[in-house]
């Protein structure tokens, strides 16, 4: 079965303050290196190659090496783990790994080149050293950029953060604009979110911090990437053509996935359902956990993947493929939601054809909204 292959670096040299992602900012050389050999060692599980294993072999379509911050591994430890990892699952075309400029050194980034990263994805969030200090991060400048992007050779990828409070839509197409020209050619632009148990999220109870009701102009921003080129490929996700994330469109189609490391989720087809596993964030017990029997595990029914297949599927302009739901939910789009489909159409949201139900450009701004008109008024149940 190939998949995409996430990989969880639970570690970060200092915890932002908007970060409900697990990581710690404490360890050890010797705890990294038995966690990358756990996670090697989990990965033989997966292909299939180790006693126990329970689900079909897996072979990696992606690799994502994500976290927590995978820069901040000592040296050699990254080019063991993906020599590892693509010992036992294959080795795909697009290797991704992420990074924050602080710790993507010169040495680091020789030796992601030198393992088969295909990709670096750099934590920006903000130009904006005020904005970072709202968010309590470590602000990212430009000079560090610059620096990478002299000395990787790769496709460079990076994360911004709208809705700062105080950031202006200058703010944000400044950053965008200088991203672009310094030969990014893949932005991710996440609104702010303030996650439960962060201390973002006790300063804005505490009305130290406001969240303002409007934002940067977000019509603008999508029209200047226009202009630069990039294609908006999905809600939040802007690329060149040929530089779109081929993992995370993985996630978008609902493709099966694997997740190794500390927290890491997998959702791997069961039958006419799926299971999803999500490992412990535990790092003592992780090391001597079995990926399969001792994960936390959800079965996943029909109205679940339902419900994901269509969330997932309308983040993207390509949208839901009808020859696909036929065949995971057995029947018909059109015989599940009827007039709703007709409904959303006729406002601009939605585009039926022959292949494929797509969201518009207004259905992907307004998509939540879509979604609860769409499932609320489903007339017919999934299977399972
Ligand atoms: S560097 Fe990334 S993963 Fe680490 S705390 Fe900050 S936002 Fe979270």
């Amino acid at each position: 079965m190939r998949c995409g292959v996430y990989v969880h670096i639970p570690y970060c040299s200092r915890k932002c303050d908007y970060c409900a992602f697990h990581s710690i900012t404490h360890w050890t050389a010797l705890a990294e290196h038995a966690l990358i050999d756990k996670i090697v060692s989990d990965a033989m599980v997966f292909s299939n190659r180790e006693a126990g294993s329970a689900a079909p072999p897996v072979e990696a379509k992606t690799l994502y090496i994500g976290g927590g911050t995978p820069s901040t591994l000592g040296p050699g430890q990254l080019a063991r783990l993906i020599s590892g990892v693509t010992a036992a699952l294959g080795r795909p075309e697009e290797i991704t790994c992420e990074a924050n400029p602080e710790s993507a050194t010169a040495k680091f980034l020789a030796e992601a080149g030198e393992a088969g990263v295909t990709r670096l994805s750099i934590g920006v969030q903000s130009l904006f050293p005020r904005l970072c200090t709202v968010i309590g991060r470590r602000p990212t400048h430009v000079k560090e950029l610059e620096r990478i992007r002299s000395e990787w050779q790769g496709v460079l990828a990076a994360d911004l953060i709208i809705g700062i409070p105080g950031q202006t839509t200058d703010d944000l197409m400044a950053d965008v604009t200088q991203l672009v020209e310094m030969g990014f050619s893949h932005l991710s632009i996440y609104d702010l979110s303030v996650e439960s148990d962060t201390p973002l999220a006790r300063r804005v109870a505490s009305g130290r911090v406001v969240i303002p009701e409007d934002g940067p102009d977000w019509p603008a921003v999508c029209t200047t990437l226009a202009r630069f080129g990039f294609v908006r490929y999905e809600v939040s996700n802007f690329a060149l053509p040929g530089h779109e994330s081929q993992h995370n469109l993985g996630y978008w189609r609902s493709e099966p996935y694997v997740g190794l490391g500390p927290s890491a989720v997998s959702t791997l087809p069961v039958g006419d359902g799926a299971r999803r596993l999500v490992q412990t964030t535990d790092h003592a017990r992780f090391l001597c956990t079995h990926p399969f029997h001792d994960a936390e595990v959800e079965v996943l029914d029909g109205a679940t993947l339902l419900t994901e297949f269509l969330m997932l599927g309308l983040r993207i302009p390509e949208g839901v493929s009808l020859r696909r739901f036929r065949s995971k939910f057995g029947g018909e789009l059109a015989e599940f939601f009827g007039r709703c489909l007709t409904d959303l159409e006729k406002h601009g949201m939605l585009v039926l054809d022959e292949h494929a139900l797509r969201p518009t450009a207004r259905g992907m701004d307004m998509l939540n909204g879509t979604l609860v008109d769409l499932l609320s008024n489903a007339t017919r149940g999934a299977p399972g």
